[in-house]
């Protein structure tokens, strides 16, 4: 059974006073009812790390979970400026965004080193958010399913299925993200029902995401998809206004 979620990623963005009004229209647009969220599908917000404590305060007692977007590899000591996964359990988080383009482009990440953030993510009971995507050098070259397919690889290879079982993977083009352009329902359908085998067993359970200048406007097609189980949204989530729409976008 899969789950059908949508995940805001505020990226860097934020300020105590804004949030606030953002985290309690959130909270208040999905009520904690009987133990499920709007309809079926599972509403989460990754803010930035500062942002965890206000998260926890405005949602808890909601339906909609908070994460953080990145997580260090260790468990704790001299690595200043890292924060552990045990760190973001503390504030009662339930997901951490790994590998996403921005990071692997700007910090040089590695697919070893996402795979890696996924297990120390796991092991400290987040469920980890794994970003894959090609560039729009790769995809115009055909190296998309090759691209996409070894970067999941990676991951299959330190994870194993049952422990990638648990975990969500987002499929973001990184010509889609923050583009506005994003990529056609045919084109994501395709590359998620390649995801999806390549996951063998744990194809089942996965939830696959598509992120990439999602929109009200573009949410419900992309998620009619058969293969599609929500999105990861970037710009839009910082507006109740275009998060909202794009959270009840299933059919
Ligand atoms: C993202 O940053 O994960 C993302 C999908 O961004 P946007 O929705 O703005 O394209």
């Amino acid at each position: 059974m899969r789950t059908r979620r949508v995940v805001g990623n505020w990226k860097m963005n934020g300020a105590l006073a804004g949030n606030a009004a953002l985290l309690g229209d959130c909270a208040s647009a999905f009520p904690y009812v009987s133990g499920s969220a709007a309809p079926g599908v599972e509403v989460a917000v990754c803010v930035p790390f500062p942002y965890l404590a206000q998260a926890r305060d405005l949602l808890s007692g909601s339906a909609v979970r908070w994460g953080a977007q990145d997580v260090s590899i260790h468990t704790s000591g001299a690595y200043t400026g890292e924060v552990s996964a045990a760190m973001i359990a503390d504030f009662g988080a339930s997901f951490v965004i790994v590998g996403h383009s921005e990071r692997r482009a700007h910090h040089c990440e590695s697919s070893a080193l996402v795979a890696a953030k996924a297990a120390a993510a796991l092991s400290a009971g987040l469920t980890p958010i794994i970003c894959l995507g090609e560039t729009l050098e790769e995809r115009e070259t055909d190296m998309t399913e090759v691209v996409v397919g070894g970067q999941l690889s990676v991951c299959i290879e330190v994870l194993g299925h049952e422990h990638l079982a648990q975990c969500v993977i987002a499929y973001e083009p990184v010509w889609a993200i923050g583009t506005g352009h994003n990529a056609t329902p045919d084109q994501v359908q395709s590359v998620h029902a390649f995801l999806r085998a390549r996951l063998g067993p744990a194809g089942a359970s996965v939830s696959l995401l598509y992120g990439g200048s999602v929109k009200a406007s573009n949410a419900a097609e992309l998620f009619a998809m058969p293969d599609v189980d929500g999105g990861l949204i970037g710009g839009a989530s910082l507006k109740m206004a275009d998060f909202e729409p794009i959270c009840r976008a299933f059919g």
